[in-house]
Protein backbone atom coordinates (compact mmCIF):
# COMPACT_ATOMS: atom_id res chain seq x y z
CA UNK A 1 0.00 0.00 0.00
CA UNK A 2 1.75 3.43 -1.18
CA UNK A 3 2.12 5.89 1.64
CA UNK A 4 -0.38 8.67 1.95
CA UNK A 5 0.12 11.11 4.59
CA UNK A 6 -1.96 14.70 5.37
CA UNK A 7 -1.70 17.70 6.83
CA UNK A 8 -5.24 19.22 8.49
CA UNK A 9 -5.24 22.72 9.16
CA UNK A 10 -8.29 24.20 10.77
CA UNK A 11 -8.44 27.74 9.39
CA UNK A 12 -9.40 29.67 11.97
CA UNK A 13 -6.53 32.62 12.05
CA UNK A 14 -2.81 33.21 10.52
CA UNK A 15 -0.94 30.87 8.95
CA UNK A 16 1.32 28.87 12.02
CA UNK A 17 4.56 28.36 11.47
CA UNK A 18 3.47 25.19 13.58
CA UNK A 19 1.56 23.90 10.28
CA UNK A 20 4.27 24.66 8.10
CA UNK A 21 6.66 22.27 10.75
CA UNK A 22 4.24 19.17 10.52
CA UNK A 23 3.58 19.97 6.84
CA UNK A 24 7.06 19.85 6.16
CA UNK A 25 7.42 16.41 7.93
CA UNK A 26 4.44 14.52 6.82
CA UNK A 27 5.37 15.97 2.83
CA UNK A 28 9.16 14.32 3.40
CA UNK A 29 8.10 11.44 5.42
CA UNK A 30 5.47 10.70 2.16
CA UNK A 31 7.78 11.73 -0.65
CA UNK A 32 10.98 10.08 0.85
CA UNK A 33 8.98 6.62 0.38
CA UNK A 34 7.63 6.71 -2.99
CA UNK A 35 3.86 7.74 -1.15
CA UNK A 36 1.87 11.30 -1.46
CA UNK A 37 1.64 14.32 0.71
CA UNK A 38 -2.43 16.10 0.59
CA UNK A 39 -3.89 18.77 1.99
CA UNK A 40 -7.29 18.91 3.58
CA UNK A 41 -9.28 21.49 5.33
CA UNK A 42 -11.05 20.80 8.46
CA UNK A 43 -13.31 23.64 8.25
CA UNK A 44 -16.12 22.50 10.95
CA UNK A 45 -15.91 25.10 13.50
CA UNK A 46 -17.97 27.45 11.62
CA UNK A 47 -18.27 30.28 13.44
CA UNK A 48 -14.17 30.29 13.45
CA UNK A 49 -13.24 29.32 10.18
CA UNK A 50 -13.10 31.79 7.47
CA UNK A 51 -12.12 32.01 3.73
CA UNK A 52 -9.35 34.45 4.31
CA UNK A 53 -7.24 32.06 6.36
CA UNK A 54 -7.46 29.36 4.34
CA UNK A 55 -6.14 31.10 1.57
CA UNK A 56 -3.45 32.71 3.51
CA UNK A 57 -2.36 29.15 4.67
CA UNK A 58 -2.53 27.98 1.32
CA UNK A 59 -0.37 30.77 -0.31
CA UNK A 60 2.08 30.62 3.06
CA UNK A 61 2.63 26.84 2.80
CA UNK A 62 3.10 27.28 -1.07
CA UNK A 63 5.95 30.22 -0.46
CA UNK A 64 7.17 27.98 1.51
CA UNK A 65 7.52 24.74 -1.43
CA UNK A 66 5.70 22.73 0.72
CA UNK A 67 2.89 21.24 -2.36
CA UNK A 68 0.59 18.88 -1.89
CA UNK A 69 -0.99 16.86 -4.63
CA UNK A 70 -3.91 16.12 -3.19
CA UNK A 71 -6.30 19.46 -1.70
CA UNK A 72 -9.34 22.17 -1.96
CA UNK A 73 -6.99 23.97 -4.96
CA UNK A 74 -5.97 20.93 -6.62
CA UNK A 75 -8.54 18.63 -6.63
CA UNK A 76 -7.71 14.75 -6.84
CA UNK A 77 -9.65 11.55 -6.67
CA UNK A 78 -11.16 11.61 -3.00
CA UNK A 79 -11.97 14.71 -2.54
CA UNK A 80 -13.85 17.14 -2.05
CA UNK A 81 -11.04 18.44 0.40
CA UNK A 82 -12.98 21.14 2.49
CA UNK A 83 -14.71 19.48 5.40
CA UNK A 84 -17.41 21.82 5.02
CA UNK A 85 -18.18 20.22 1.82
CA UNK A 86 -18.56 16.62 3.19
CA UNK A 87 -21.18 17.05 5.51
CA UNK A 88 -23.45 14.29 4.11
CA UNK A 89 -20.71 11.92 4.43
CA UNK A 90 -20.48 13.19 8.18
CA UNK A 91 -24.00 12.52 8.72
CA UNK A 92 -24.19 9.32 7.19
CA UNK A 93 -21.39 7.36 8.92
CA UNK A 94 -22.19 9.28 12.24
CA UNK A 95 -25.65 7.02 12.14
CA UNK A 96 -24.14 3.85 11.04
CA UNK A 97 -22.23 4.46 14.53
CA UNK A 98 -26.23 4.70 16.20
CA UNK A 99 -27.78 1.99 14.34
CA UNK A 100 -24.61 -0.46 15.19
CA UNK A 101 -25.25 0.83 18.98
CA UNK A 102 -21.73 2.38 19.28
CA UNK A 103 -23.39 6.27 19.88
CA UNK A 104 -26.28 7.44 21.48
CA UNK A 105 -28.08 10.51 21.29
CA UNK A 106 -28.10 13.23 24.28
CA UNK A 107 -30.68 15.61 25.11
CA UNK A 108 -28.88 16.92 28.22
CA UNK A 109 -29.49 21.06 27.97
CA UNK A 110 -26.10 23.10 28.43
CA UNK A 111 -26.91 24.25 32.07
CA UNK A 112 -27.85 20.83 33.07
CA UNK A 113 -24.31 19.90 31.61
CA UNK A 114 -23.33 22.65 33.72
CA UNK A 115 -24.67 21.97 37.01
CA UNK A 116 -23.57 18.09 36.49
CA UNK A 117 -19.70 19.20 35.85
CA UNK A 118 -20.16 21.63 38.80
CA UNK A 119 -21.39 18.97 41.22
CA UNK A 120 -18.70 16.60 40.25
CA UNK A 121 -15.81 18.95 40.98
CA UNK A 122 -17.89 19.59 44.10
CA UNK A 123 -16.73 15.77 44.81
CA UNK A 124 -13.18 16.02 43.54
CA UNK A 125 -13.95 14.21 40.76
CA UNK A 126 -12.54 15.62 37.42
CA UNK A 127 -15.62 16.61 35.15
CA UNK A 128 -16.88 13.95 32.36
CA UNK A 129 -20.04 13.12 30.80
CA UNK A 130 -21.72 10.92 33.24
CA UNK A 131 -23.78 8.40 30.52
CA UNK A 132 -26.98 10.01 32.05
CA UNK A 133 -28.91 9.93 27.90
CA UNK A 134 -27.85 5.98 27.77
CA UNK A 135 -30.58 4.73 29.68
CA UNK A 136 -33.33 6.38 27.53
CA UNK A 137 -35.29 4.11 25.80
CA UNK A 138 -35.98 3.93 22.14
CA UNK A 139 -39.61 5.21 22.27
CA UNK A 140 -38.37 8.08 24.42
CA UNK A 141 -35.41 8.83 22.07
CA UNK A 142 -38.12 8.28 19.04
CA UNK A 143 -40.75 10.92 20.48
CA UNK A 144 -38.40 13.44 21.99
CA UNK A 145 -36.65 13.36 17.97
CA UNK A 146 -40.04 13.86 16.72
CA UNK A 147 -40.69 16.82 18.99
CA UNK A 148 -37.98 18.21 17.21
CA UNK A 149 -35.72 18.32 21.22
CA UNK A 150 -32.43 20.09 20.71
CA UNK A 151 -29.76 16.93 20.99
CA UNK A 152 -26.45 15.97 20.08
CA UNK A 153 -24.86 12.34 19.34
CA UNK A 154 -22.54 11.09 21.48
CA UNK A 155 -19.85 8.07 21.36
CA UNK A 156 -20.02 5.12 23.87
CA UNK A 157 -16.54 4.88 25.66
CA UNK A 158 -15.55 2.29 27.91
CA UNK A 159 -15.92 2.51 31.56
CA UNK A 160 -12.88 0.32 32.73
CA UNK A 161 -8.94 -0.75 31.29
CA UNK A 162 -6.83 0.98 29.32
CA UNK A 163 -6.30 1.98 26.31
CA UNK A 164 -2.77 1.11 24.82
CA UNK A 165 -1.17 1.85 21.29
CA UNK A 166 1.99 2.19 19.55
CA UNK A 167 3.30 5.55 18.58
CA UNK A 168 6.06 5.67 15.65
CA UNK A 169 8.15 7.92 17.91
CA UNK A 170 7.45 7.38 21.32
CA UNK A 171 6.36 3.15 21.23
CA UNK A 172 3.73 2.39 23.67
CA UNK A 173 1.41 4.72 25.41
CA UNK A 174 -1.11 3.81 27.49
CA UNK A 175 -4.34 6.18 28.46
CA UNK A 176 -6.79 4.45 30.94
CA UNK A 177 -10.07 4.62 29.60
CA UNK A 178 -11.82 6.56 32.64
CA UNK A 179 -9.47 9.85 31.23
CA UNK A 180 -11.72 9.44 28.16
CA UNK A 181 -15.05 11.27 27.86
CA UNK A 182 -17.88 10.21 25.62
CA UNK A 183 -17.44 12.54 22.86
CA UNK A 184 -19.64 14.54 21.04
CA UNK A 185 -19.46 13.21 17.70
CA UNK A 186 -22.25 15.36 16.25
CA UNK A 187 -22.77 18.96 17.73
CA UNK A 188 -26.69 20.39 17.88
CA UNK A 189 -26.22 22.09 15.04
CA UNK A 190 -26.03 18.80 13.04
CA UNK A 191 -22.26 19.61 12.27
CA UNK A 192 -19.17 16.97 13.19
CA UNK A 193 -16.69 17.01 15.85
CA UNK A 194 -13.18 17.43 14.61
CA UNK A 195 -12.98 13.80 16.15
CA UNK A 196 -15.46 12.37 13.74
CA UNK A 197 -14.77 14.44 10.88
CA UNK A 198 -10.89 13.70 10.67
CA UNK A 199 -11.10 10.11 11.33
CA UNK A 200 -13.69 9.49 9.12
CA UNK A 201 -11.88 11.13 6.50
CA UNK A 202 -8.57 9.78 6.92
CA UNK A 203 -10.14 6.67 6.20
CA UNK A 204 -11.67 7.70 3.17
CA UNK A 205 -8.70 9.37 2.06
CA UNK A 206 -6.56 6.64 2.51
CA UNK A 207 -4.17 8.15 4.83
CA UNK A 208 -1.66 5.45 5.86
CA UNK A 209 0.00 7.74 8.36
CA UNK A 210 -1.30 10.37 10.40
CA UNK A 211 1.74 12.68 11.88
CA UNK A 212 0.41 15.72 14.02
CA UNK A 213 1.61 17.58 17.03
CA UNK A 214 1.91 16.04 20.64
CA UNK A 215 -1.36 18.18 21.58
CA UNK A 216 -3.40 15.57 20.12
CA UNK A 217 -2.26 12.26 21.66
CA UNK A 218 -4.85 12.60 24.36
CA UNK A 219 -7.62 12.45 21.25
CA UNK A 220 -6.02 9.02 20.17
CA UNK A 221 -8.09 6.65 22.16
CA UNK A 222 -11.93 8.49 21.22
CA UNK A 223 -10.02 8.25 17.52
CA UNK A 224 -8.95 4.22 18.33
CA UNK A 225 -12.13 3.50 18.97
CA UNK A 226 -13.89 4.93 16.22
CA UNK A 227 -11.57 2.82 13.75
CA UNK A 228 -12.95 -0.16 15.82
CA UNK A 229 -16.60 0.56 15.34
CA UNK A 230 -16.11 1.44 11.79
CA UNK A 231 -14.04 -1.60 11.44
CA UNK A 232 -11.46 -0.14 9.66
CA UNK A 233 -7.60 -0.25 9.90
CA UNK A 234 -6.17 2.27 11.45
CA UNK A 235 -3.21 4.38 10.55
CA UNK A 236 -0.07 4.23 11.83
CA UNK A 237 -0.12 7.09 14.60
CA UNK A 238 2.65 9.82 15.02
CA UNK A 239 2.56 12.64 17.67
CA UNK A 240 6.14 15.42 16.88
CA UNK A 241 7.16 17.40 19.62
CA UNK A 242 5.62 20.67 19.87
CA UNK A 243 8.13 23.88 19.28
CA UNK A 244 8.50 25.81 21.93
CA UNK A 245 9.35 29.47 22.88
CA UNK A 246 13.07 30.20 24.00
CA UNK A 247 11.71 29.84 27.97
CA UNK A 248 10.66 26.19 26.93
CA UNK A 249 6.90 27.45 26.84
CA UNK A 250 4.90 26.41 23.87
CA UNK A 251 5.45 28.44 20.65
CA UNK A 252 2.34 31.03 21.19
CA UNK A 253 2.11 34.22 19.37
CA UNK A 254 1.88 36.24 22.77
CA UNK A 255 5.47 35.68 23.17
CA UNK A 256 7.12 35.29 19.51
CA UNK A 257 5.69 35.77 16.56
CA UNK A 258 3.96 32.82 14.72
CA UNK A 259 2.64 33.66 11.68
CA UNK A 260 4.64 32.53 8.61
CA UNK A 261 3.60 35.75 6.97
CA UNK A 262 4.83 37.46 9.43
CA UNK A 263 8.83 35.71 8.57
CA UNK A 264 8.22 36.44 4.67
CA UNK A 265 7.56 39.99 5.74
CA UNK A 266 10.71 40.29 7.95
CA UNK A 267 12.64 39.19 4.86
CA UNK A 268 13.54 36.07 5.41
CA UNK A 269 13.52 33.26 2.70
CA UNK A 270 11.77 30.77 2.57
CA UNK A 271 14.42 28.28 1.55
CA UNK A 272 15.89 29.75 5.11
CA UNK A 273 12.46 28.92 7.13
CA UNK A 274 12.21 25.58 5.94
CA UNK A 275 15.43 24.83 6.18
CA UNK A 276 14.91 25.89 10.09
CA UNK A 277 12.08 24.43 10.73
CA UNK A 278 13.50 21.10 9.38
CA UNK A 279 15.93 21.56 12.28
CA UNK A 280 13.37 21.26 14.71
CA UNK A 281 13.89 17.72 16.63
CA UNK A 282 15.80 16.72 13.40
CA UNK A 283 19.00 16.53 12.06
CA UNK A 284 21.06 15.81 8.88
CA UNK A 285 23.30 12.50 9.03
CA UNK A 286 26.35 14.39 9.00
CA UNK A 287 25.04 17.15 10.96
CA UNK A 288 25.24 20.50 8.30
CA UNK A 289 23.42 22.79 9.82
CA UNK A 290 21.93 24.47 6.35
CA UNK A 291 20.31 22.26 3.69
CA UNK A 292 17.71 22.41 1.01
CA UNK A 293 14.85 20.57 1.23
CA UNK A 294 15.79 18.57 -1.42
CA UNK A 295 18.17 17.33 0.48
CA UNK A 296 16.30 16.82 3.81
CA UNK A 297 14.56 14.57 1.38
CA UNK A 298 16.76 12.29 0.72
CA UNK A 299 18.52 11.73 4.03
CA UNK A 300 15.00 11.82 5.49
CA UNK A 301 14.39 9.33 8.36
CA UNK A 302 11.16 9.80 10.61
CA UNK A 303 12.89 7.88 13.19
CA UNK A 304 15.69 10.21 13.88
CA UNK A 305 13.34 12.82 15.09
CA UNK A 306 14.16 13.62 18.93
CA UNK A 307 11.60 14.54 21.60
CA UNK A 308 13.16 17.04 23.24
CA UNK A 309 10.88 20.33 22.73
CA UNK A 310 12.27 21.78 19.76
CA UNK A 311 13.00 25.70 20.66
CA UNK A 312 11.83 27.74 17.69
CA UNK A 313 14.53 30.79 18.40
CA UNK A 314 14.62 33.94 15.71
CA UNK A 315 18.27 34.73 16.36
CA UNK A 316 19.28 31.14 14.95
CA UNK A 317 16.57 31.83 12.15
CA UNK A 318 18.47 35.13 11.76
CA UNK A 319 21.94 33.48 11.37
CA UNK A 320 20.83 31.03 8.84
CA UNK A 321 19.04 33.63 7.06
CA UNK A 322 22.16 35.48 6.77
CA UNK A 323 23.87 32.38 5.44
CA UNK A 324 21.42 31.81 2.71
CA UNK A 325 21.12 35.45 1.50
CA UNK A 326 25.13 35.57 1.56
CA UNK A 327 25.62 32.32 -0.08
CA UNK A 328 23.19 31.74 -2.21
CA UNK A 329 21.79 34.27 -4.20
CA UNK A 330 23.71 36.25 -6.78
CA UNK A 331 23.58 40.09 -7.35
CA UNK A 332 20.70 38.92 -9.78
CA UNK A 333 19.01 37.18 -7.94
CA UNK A 334 19.10 39.06 -4.48
CA UNK A 335 17.22 42.26 -6.39
CA UNK A 336 14.46 39.91 -7.88
CA UNK A 337 14.13 38.50 -3.92
CA UNK A 338 14.27 42.20 -2.98
CA UNK A 339 11.46 43.30 -5.46
CA UNK A 340 9.12 40.21 -4.52
CA UNK A 341 9.47 40.80 -0.58
CA UNK A 342 8.46 44.41 -0.48
CA UNK A 343 9.78 46.96 -3.06
CA UNK A 344 7.32 46.02 -6.08
CA UNK A 345 4.08 47.31 -7.10
CA UNK A 346 1.38 45.81 -5.31
CA UNK A 347 2.86 46.33 -2.15
CA UNK A 348 3.91 50.17 -2.85
CA UNK A 349 0.80 50.72 -4.42
CA UNK A 350 -0.79 49.66 -0.69
CA UNK A 351 2.10 52.24 0.99
CA UNK A 352 1.52 55.12 -1.11
CA UNK A 353 -2.21 56.11 0.14
CA UNK A 354 -0.16 56.52 3.89
CA UNK A 355 2.30 59.35 2.55
CA UNK A 356 1.26 60.32 -0.52
CA UNK A 357 -0.41 64.10 1.08
CA UNK A 358 3.16 64.19 2.46
CA UNK A 359 5.41 63.73 -0.57
CA UNK A 360 7.09 66.69 -2.43
CA UNK A 361 9.48 64.93 -4.46
CA UNK A 362 10.35 61.03 -4.41
CA UNK A 363 13.08 61.02 -2.41
CA UNK A 364 10.58 62.11 0.70
CA UNK A 365 9.69 58.55 0.09
CA UNK A 366 11.88 56.87 1.67
CA UNK A 367 12.25 58.11 5.21
CA UNK A 368 8.32 58.41 5.79
CA UNK A 369 8.23 54.67 4.94
CA UNK A 370 11.00 53.59 6.87
CA UNK A 371 9.08 52.18 9.43
CA UNK A 372 7.09 50.14 6.72
CA UNK A 373 10.15 48.33 5.75
CA UNK A 374 11.73 47.50 8.84
CA UNK A 375 12.18 45.28 11.98
CA UNK A 376 12.33 46.32 15.30
CA UNK A 377 13.08 50.62 15.45
CA UNK A 378 15.47 51.28 18.03
CA UNK A 379 13.92 52.80 21.02
CA UNK A 380 14.58 53.55 24.61
CA UNK A 381 12.91 54.77 27.83
CA UNK A 382 13.96 58.26 26.42
CA UNK A 383 11.83 57.63 23.00
CA UNK A 384 8.25 57.33 25.14
CA UNK A 385 8.59 60.76 26.50
CA UNK A 386 5.49 62.89 26.98
CA UNK A 387 3.82 65.93 28.81
CA UNK A 388 1.19 63.82 30.09
CA UNK A 389 2.13 60.05 30.00
CA UNK A 390 4.92 59.13 32.62
CA UNK A 391 6.83 55.92 31.24
CA UNK A 392 4.58 53.46 33.81
CA UNK A 393 1.70 54.74 32.17
CA UNK A 394 3.16 54.02 28.63
CA UNK A 395 3.66 50.69 30.18
CA UNK A 396 0.57 49.93 30.60
CA UNK A 397 -0.63 51.55 27.01
CA UNK A 398 1.79 48.80 25.63
CA UNK A 399 0.68 45.52 27.65
CA UNK A 400 -3.39 46.97 27.68
CA UNK A 401 -3.38 47.38 23.78
CA UNK A 402 -1.41 44.34 23.06
CA UNK A 403 -3.64 42.04 25.04
CA UNK A 404 -6.60 43.82 23.15
CA UNK A 405 -5.07 43.28 19.83
CA UNK A 406 -4.39 39.40 20.90
CA UNK A 407 -7.91 38.87 20.60
CA UNK A 408 -9.23 41.02 17.80
CA UNK A 409 -11.07 38.64 14.91
CA UNK A 410 -10.62 40.91 11.97
CA UNK A 411 -7.49 42.45 11.44
CA UNK A 412 -8.88 45.50 9.43
CA UNK A 413 -8.44 48.98 10.04
CA UNK A 414 -11.92 50.12 11.19
CA UNK A 415 -11.73 47.47 13.79
CA UNK A 416 -8.54 48.37 15.32
CA UNK A 417 -9.50 51.93 15.18
CA UNK A 418 -12.57 50.68 17.01
CA UNK A 419 -11.40 48.81 19.54
CA UNK A 420 -8.36 50.80 20.45
CA UNK A 421 -10.61 54.04 20.86
CA UNK A 422 -12.86 52.02 23.31
CA UNK A 423 -9.57 50.69 25.10
CA UNK A 424 -8.66 54.58 25.37
CA UNK A 425 -12.24 55.66 26.30
CA UNK A 426 -11.64 53.09 29.28
CA UNK A 427 -8.42 53.71 30.25
CA UNK A 428 -10.07 57.43 30.48
CA UNK A 429 -7.40 58.85 28.33
CA UNK A 430 -7.64 61.14 25.31
CA UNK A 431 -6.90 59.05 21.92
CA UNK A 432 -4.30 61.42 20.99
CA UNK A 433 -2.60 60.63 24.19
CA UNK A 434 -3.26 56.99 24.26
CA UNK A 435 -1.70 56.96 20.91
CA UNK A 436 1.05 58.18 21.54
CA UNK A 437 2.94 55.46 22.91
CA UNK A 438 1.81 52.67 20.11
CA UNK A 439 2.84 55.37 17.49
CA UNK A 440 6.59 55.09 19.18
CA UNK A 441 6.30 51.52 19.39
CA UNK A 442 5.15 50.81 15.77
CA UNK A 443 6.31 54.04 13.89
CA UNK A 444 9.56 54.94 16.07
CA UNK A 445 8.29 58.74 16.51
CA UNK A 446 5.79 60.20 18.35
CA UNK A 447 3.94 60.91 15.22
CA UNK A 448 3.84 59.07 11.48
CA UNK A 449 1.51 58.84 8.63
CA UNK A 450 -2.21 57.47 9.83
CA UNK A 451 -1.64 54.92 12.22
CA UNK A 452 -4.37 52.44 11.92
CA UNK A 453 -3.64 51.84 8.33
CA UNK A 454 -0.29 51.21 8.93
CA UNK A 455 -0.77 48.63 11.11
CA UNK A 456 -3.26 47.23 8.75
CA UNK A 457 -0.79 46.56 6.15
CA UNK A 458 2.08 45.39 8.94
CA UNK A 459 -0.28 42.71 10.36
CA UNK A 460 -1.01 41.26 13.47
CA UNK A 461 2.09 39.68 14.46
CA UNK A 462 4.32 42.49 13.16
CA UNK A 463 2.62 44.70 14.88
CA UNK A 464 2.12 42.52 18.27
CA UNK A 465 5.88 41.92 17.89
CA UNK A 466 6.79 46.10 17.82
CA UNK A 467 4.33 46.34 21.03
CA UNK A 468 6.41 43.72 22.62
CA UNK A 469 9.79 45.37 21.56
CA UNK A 470 8.42 48.84 23.00
CA UNK A 471 7.51 47.51 26.22
CA UNK A 472 11.10 46.11 26.93
CA UNK A 473 12.76 49.00 25.62
CA UNK A 474 10.25 51.17 28.59
CA UNK A 475 11.89 48.71 30.88
CA UNK A 476 9.69 46.03 30.93
CA UNK A 477 7.18 44.52 33.22
CA UNK A 478 8.27 42.94 35.96
CA UNK A 479 5.78 39.54 37.47
CA UNK A 480 4.48 41.27 39.92
CA UNK A 481 3.89 44.38 37.71
CA UNK A 482 1.87 41.85 35.28
CA UNK A 483 -0.12 40.35 38.15
CA UNK A 484 -1.41 43.84 38.85
CA UNK A 485 -2.71 45.11 35.34
CA UNK A 486 -3.97 41.79 34.51
CA UNK A 487 -6.18 42.38 37.41
CA UNK A 488 -6.69 46.09 36.11
CA UNK A 489 -7.41 44.60 32.54
CA UNK A 490 -9.57 42.19 33.56
CA UNK A 491 -11.57 44.80 35.17
CA UNK A 492 -11.90 47.01 32.31
CA UNK A 493 -12.76 44.24 29.98
CA UNK A 494 -15.92 43.22 32.74
CA UNK A 495 -17.14 46.58 32.06
CA UNK A 496 -16.87 46.25 29.03
CA UNK A 497 -18.86 43.20 28.71
CA UNK A 498 -21.60 44.73 30.93
CA UNK A 499 -22.45 47.83 29.59
CA UNK A 500 -21.52 46.89 25.48
CA UNK A 501 -24.28 49.41 23.93
CA UNK A 502 -22.44 52.50 26.12
CA UNK A 503 -19.30 51.59 24.10
CA UNK A 504 -20.22 50.16 20.80
N1 LIG B 1 -7.54 20.34 12.28
C1 LIG B 1 -6.56 19.88 13.20
C2 LIG B 1 -5.59 21.03 13.46
O1 LIG B 1 -5.92 22.12 13.16
C3 LIG B 1 -5.87 18.66 12.66
C4 LIG B 1 -5.17 17.81 13.67
C5 LIG B 1 -4.77 16.49 13.06
O2 LIG B 1 -3.78 16.50 12.31
O3 LIG B 1 -5.45 15.50 13.27
O4 LIG B 1 -4.52 20.93 13.97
Amino acid sequence: MSVRTRIAPSPTGDPHVGTAYIALFNLCFARSLGGEFILRIEDTDQVRSTRESEEMILSSLKWLGLDWSEGPDVGGAYGPYRQSERMDIYHQHVMELVNKGHAFYCFATPDELDEMRKEQMARGETPKYDGRSLALSSEEISRRLANGEPHVIRMKVPEEGICAFQDMLRGEIEIPWSQVDMQVLLKADGMPTYHLANVVDDHLMAITHVIRGEEWINSAPKHILLYQYFGWDMPQLCHMPLLRNPDKSKLSKRKNPTSITYYRDMGYLPEAVVNYLGRMGWSMPDESEKFTLQEMLTHFDLNKVHLGGPVFDTEKLDWLNGCWIRENLDETAFAERVAEWALNRDHLSRMIPLIKERVEKFTDIAPLLTFMLSGMPSLDEASFAHKKLDIEAVRKILQFSSWRLDVLRHWERDELYRELNQLAQGMELKLKEFLSPLFVAIAGAPSAPPLFDAMAILGPDMVRARLRHALEAAGGVSKKQLKKLEKEYQQLSETREQHPEEQA
